[in-house]
């Protein structure tokens, strides 16, 4: 039996209830007959912080999280200088040692000091690259006090980094990350712990940085997660994340790295589903469905299924049926849906390759100001090659829209500056989008470019 160990970096945008991936591990982990803890620290740091306010809260999910949070997270990122553009490995490495020799450290030092068995493997989780430094001087803290643990590093910021990984030993830190794991992992988390105990190989899967190539870790849609502390969140927010689908069905946008960071789409069997959906019920959570894309009829079994029972929220897509189906989602607990709008601007739907038509969204609206249900709107600015006037334009239009339904319709439209991904179609091709790419950072996911003219012409529809 291996004794593992998995480390949540801060920080992350989330209050109310424990992240999925890690619950996932977990369950993947005692499956194979492994003792598994999680210490997630980013949901410490928010727990010592947070305090407690009467603030209505508006939507379910993701986007349920107090004002303050921002704000912590704002703090966070200046105290530890994490906003600070960092070139060089040289650089990351110097200011995640910085982190783990002060007060962070410190503080995580105490954080650590649990548990009498030392680990024989310790698992990193990193989603964004905010949490970088974080993790990398978690990781150096739990080296100091593990020398003989296995590190391995996964998460989806880390699968956004495979092709760098494994081009670039800098990556490993000289020993100080072991290996490395790119996508859903439950089957090779499960294989790396028994690999461990028996003192054999670990899959291939897990790969060392500079490895020269990279492999999809195996996942388990079978799996179901076991979440660790669900009595350390507050039971009126309690909010738990539940998973019905991988990948994307559309998988076009190209501006999106779900599709390559997720590998093809499959859809996880109710039996890992249904357990997650009676824990809700039990604790009187609420359900925060993480799918990047659910399809119109699987919202509607999840209506079925839920029968309205608990609160619930997913992301789906704008299509001329979903409008229909508002009401029945509603009656079935569906109080949050997120669409990702992303632009009304036609010559920008043509350029990121997502048609929407404005008659659907208003008539969306409007089902879903009679249905109340919130609506998160997902809008981007700032594309290659679209004129700024218009898009100023239509983001103002689409603003409108929401504004003129309240208060019957509780909306948000959160806006995002175009950012180039480097798993995006856009940054696999770029001269197809009018891109030029021009500078490429270690550690980050995001690249520099400059706007050229087109190799592929984008016309207005009538
Ligand atoms: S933006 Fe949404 S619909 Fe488009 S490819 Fe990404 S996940 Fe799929």
């Amino acid at each position: 039996v291996a004794n593992a160990l998995l480390l949540v970096p801060p920080f992350l945008k989330i209050a109310y209830g424990p992240l999925l991936g890690p619950a996932m591990l977990v369950g993947a982990a005692l499956g194979g007959g492994h003792d598994v803890q999680v210490n997630d620290l980013n949901a410490a740091w928010i727990r010592e912080r947070l305090e407690v306010t009467s603030e209505v809260r508006r939507f379910v999910g993701d986007h349920d999280r107090p004002a303050a949070l921002t704000n912590m997270h704002r703090e966070f990122v200046a105290n530890a200088h994490l906003h600070v553009t960092r070139d060089t490995h040289e650089a990351v490495f110097t200011a995640a040692k910085r982190l783990a020799d002060g007060a962070f450290g410190a503080w995580v030092c105490e954080k650590l000091d649990c548990g009498s068995r030392p680990p024989d493997v310790v698992g990193v989780s990193v989603m964004y690259r905010d949490q970088v430094e974080p993790a990398l001087a978690m990781t150096m803290i739990a080296r100091r006090r593990w020398p003989g643990a296995l590190v391995v590093w996964g998460g989806a910021h880390v699968t956004a980094l495979r092709d760098e990984i494994a081009g670039d030993g800098r990556y490993g830190g000289d020993g100080l990350i072991e290996r490395f794991v790119f996508g859903y992992a439950e089957q090779t988390w499960r294989a790396m712990l028994d690999a461990v105990a028996h003192r054999e190989p670990f899959p291939s899967e897990a790969i060392r940085a500079g490895d020269g190539r990279w492999l999809r870790a195996v996942g388990d849609l079978s799996v179901v997660p076991v979440f660790h502390d669900l009595p350390s969140y507050a039971k009126a927010s309690l909010t738990l994340p539940v998973q019905s689908s991988r990948g994307c069905t559309y998988g076009a946008c190209a501006y999106c790295t779900y599709p390559n960071i997720e590998g093809d789409p499959c859809e996880l069997p109710w039996s890992a589903i249904d357990p997650v959906i009676e824990l809700a019920i039990e604790h009187g959570a609420a359900l925060s469905f993480k799918d990047s894309l659910v399809e119109g009829k699987r919202l509607e079994a999840f209506a079925e299924r839920i029968g309205g029972r608990v609160q619930w929220s997913a992301c789906t897509k704008l299509d001329a049926r979903l409008p229909g189906r508002l009401s029945h989602l509603a009656v079935g607990g569906c109080k949050t849906l997120e669409i990702g709008l992303e632009t009304l601007d036609l010559a920008a739907q043509g350029l990121i390759k997502k048609r929407q038509s404005e008659a659907t969204w208003l008539a969306f609206l409007d089902a879903a100001a009679a249905a109340g249900v919130a609506v998160i709107a997902n809008y981007i600015t700032g594309l290659p090659g679209i004129d700024r006037g218009d898009e100023i334009q239509s983001r103002a239009a689409a603003e409108r829209a929401l504004m003129a339904r309240r208060p019957a319709l509780v909306s948000k439209l959160e806006h995002n500056t175009f950012q180039l991904e480097r798993l995006a179609p856009m940054a696999r091709e770029p001269a197809r989008f009018g891109l030029h790419i021009t500078e490429r950072s270690p550690w980050s996911s995001v690249l520099k470019s400059t706007t050229r003219p087109r190799l592929i012409q984008i016309r207005k529809r009538a």
